[in-house]
């Protein structure tokens, strides 16, 4: 069988919007799954996560979520909503999972399949740099060893695309539509967030790539946003937490 890997990234802690992927990725026969960080962070469920995580043999990059989550460091660089959440995320993980996460590699590649995998970038993955613009995809792609690469980070499902010393920057296409991506070139794409998208669409979204024939597919997928975002309320989380969820920003 021809491999087909679900890539999936930026679940914070959202056991619905999880749960939903992982159903609609079983039912489009993937062969493996692909984590690329920040399971932790924002929502209810932490320790949940982790385990569906580990459950699925998920090969797993490490997320800023998931380090400061891990890592007894100062939270004076993060905003005072994520710092707040990272505060209450340490106390509800269990220590084996906050030795797990706290292991997890930056960046890690399949030259086998061609393609590697970080949170945000590979220019100094360990600074946590967004990538939103062929201004910053450019500095990436000059560590990119592989035709194709994944990331999250920014919680926007985008594609950069590199030909010769030109870079371009692509909307994801629309849920479901498969596309080949182009022999010779190097490709830099954002799987979007499956616990908090933030390009207004609400809908959990991750991709499905073929290694073989060099096909992707980006999925949203419908789940039960109400629940999770009451779960954020009664854990007693920043309500702006649960608000962006049903509106996906
Ligand atoms: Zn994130």
């Amino acid at each position: 069988m021809e491999a087909r890997f679900a890539i999936i990234g930026d679940i914070h802690a959202n056991l619905e919007a999880l749960n939903a992927v992982l159903e609609d990725a079983r039912s489009q026969s993937v062969t493996g799954f692909y984590c690329l960080g920040d399971i932790v962070g924002y929502n209810a469920n932490p320790q949940e996560c982790i385990d569906v995580v580990r459950e699925i043999g998920a090969i797993t990059v490490c997320g800023n979520h998931d380090y400061y989550c891990s890592h007894d460091k100062s939270l004076e660089d993060f905003q005072p909503l994520a710092a707040a959440v990272i505060d209450w995320t340490r106390r509800q993980i269990n220590p084996a999972s906050a030795k797990w996460l706290a292991e997890l590699p930056f960046s890690k590649i399949f030259f086998q399949h061609s393609f590697s995998i970080v949170h945000g970038t590979l220019d100094m993955p360990e600074y946590w740099g967004y990538v939103f613009d062929t201004f910053d995809a450019e500095a990436h792609f000059n560590y990119q060893q592989t035709p194709f690469c994944f990331h999250g980070h920014t919680h926007v499902p985008v594609i950069f695309e590199k030909q010769g010393f030109d870079v371009k920057r692509y909307e994801a296409t629309p849920s479901g539509e498969r596309v080949e991506l182009k022999f010779g070139r190097k490709y830099f794409i954002n799987v979007g967030s499956i616990g908090q998208p933030r390009d207004e669409n609400p809908l959990a979204s991750y991709l499905i790539f073929e290694p073989r024939s060099r096909m992707i597919e980006f999925r949203r997928v419908e789940y039960d946003v109400q629940t999770a975002a009451e779960k954020v309320m009664r854990a007693g989380l920043p309500q702006r937490l649960a608000q962006r969820l049903l509106v996906g920003r």
